[in-house]
């Protein structure tokens, strides 16, 4: 079959003149072209880093939830870190305190323990839909309750799934969760015949000796990393509100260092370790996250709703840390769209500058004042070939001699935004889903 588009996007740039041959799903030729072209922008498909299809259910509840607590009660006291935090605060470049996402975790708590595991399953089969219609292909999918490897398989949606770990209540003695755990995750890899790997949700939701031994299989591992505020509260200070959450369980809170320091001790800053958000990371501490090889997961539409502070992206994308973007869950406003990711996360880093700006001005701490915020070429290709990279796929790019999934858009105006903003959403079209089978 021969394609003559008005464009491919090639690393997030338009290329015009080509016509490319595919046969069986491989890109046999690319080459120039001067017969007429068909109005059509070819793209890789897209890569989705970090997903929770079981929360779609929850679309409604939480955006309501989200618009009240905003609405009444920004600040409430408990939810508050003492203003003793500022330098945390400050560090993180977007002023957070934290108090929407600890409200938001408590109430979606709160919704998985009432929801039955067959309108979670259910959730999960119209969420793998969506991303598919979404164009993507590609997705590193996050599951605590069973569903989604299913869904992923039924909606055609090639990936992998991190079956949760979490043992914040059976510390003690986590053999027996980590037993059930591992029958979920071998009947999610028995229902999609994907690969399914215990994973740990996060370093405040694991003991640490579950931990250790999950890092000390060298297993890919995709971990929720600097969130929120609250993290490196709990870790480095032994406060905030899962200390409050340990004292309610009768457990003693043992401080156990700076959030990169404690990782970097249990084996996980390494690659084939991804972390997922990295709002509250310090800038300056960038170029160890890039030495060590992890890759990092940019979750914006969720950071956003959840009023997280914004990554220090620009210093990822400058320090060559391999970058992926998640749409999280429909529970913190993410609809499984990779282009509301990018929108949003254009409009972070294009606000970010002024408040980075004004903080090191005003802190008069080095700032190099680059005026560069993140392009839209380079938000296309975190969303494609880049994220493709950083989950450790190769080919993932329109050149002879891939075998990679592609999707088409009919944009009226011939410019990458004109694809990411809201008004072409229905025009994706799947022009080949064919993929060599995932090898890792
Ligand atoms: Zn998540």
């Amino acid at each position: 079959m021969i394609y003559r588009p008005r464009a491919v996007i090639i690393d997030g740039r338009l290329e015009e003149g080509l016509e490319l041959e595919v046969e069986e799903g491989v890109i046999c030729s690319l080459r120039s072209s001067s017969r007429k072209e068909e109005p059509y922008v070819i793209s890789p498909a897209f890569v989705n880093g970090h997903s929770h299809m079981e929360y779609w259910n929850f679309r409604y509840t939480m955006s309501h939830f989200l618009r009240s607590l905003k609405e009444h009660s920004p600040d409430s006291p408990e939810g508050k870190p003492k203003d003793t935090d500022q330098a945390i605060l400050s560090k993180s470049r977007r002023a957070s305190n934290g108090a929407t996402w600890a409200k938001w975790v408590q109430e979606l708590q709160r919704l998985k323990a009432q929801e039955s595991p067959q309108d979670s399953r259910t959730a999960c089969f119209q969420a793998a839909q969506r991303q598919k219609l979404n164009g993507i292909a590609f997705v590193w999918e996050h599951s605590d309750r069973p569903g989604s490897a299913e869904a992923m398989k039924t909606a055609g949606l090639d990936g992998r799934v991190f079956q949760e770990v979490i043992t914040f209540r059976e510390r003690l003695n986590p053999l027996d969760k980590l037993e059930l755990i591992r029958s979920k995750a071998e009947t999610q890899a028995r229902e999609s015949g994907l690969p399914v790997t215990l994973n740990p949700h996060s370093l405040y939701l694991v003991d640490q000796e579950t931990l250790s031994s999950l890092s000390s299989t060298q297993n890919l591992i995709s971990i929720h990393f600097g969130e929120s505020v609250w993290e490196e509260l709990y870790l480095n200070e032994g406060r905030g509100i899962f200390a409050q959450w340990e004292e309610a369980l009768g457990f003693k809170t043992e401080k156990k260092g700076l959030l990169l320091d404690f990782l970097d001790s249990l084996g996980l800053l390494r690659r084939g370790v991804q972390l997922v958000h990295c709002c509250v990371i310090d800038p300056f501490l960038v170029s160890k996250i890039a030495d060590s090889g992890v890759s990092v997961c940019l979750c914006p539409v969720s950071n956003h709703s959840l009023e997280c502070p914004i990554p220090p992206v620009r210093n990822l994308i400058d320090a060559g840390v391999p970058l992926s973007l998640g749409t999280d869950s429909a529970a913190s406003g993410s609809f499984g769209d990779l282009r509301q990711e990018m929108a949003q996360l254009l409009l972070d880093t294009h606000s970010v500058d002024y408040q980075e700006r004004a903080f090191f001005l005003t802190s008069g701490a080095a700032y190099n004042d680059s005026p560069d915020s993140v392009t839209t070429e380079e938000v296309w290709r975190i969303a494609t070939e880049g994220g493709a990279e950083a989950l450790g796929l190769s080919g993932w790019k329109i050149q002879e001699g891939n075998q990679v999934p592609l999707i088409a858009f009919q944009p009226e105006k011939l410019e990458l935004e004109s694809l990411i903003w809201p008004g072409e959403r229905e025009e994706i079209q799947w022009v080949n889903e064919q993929r060599k089978p995932f090898s890792m």
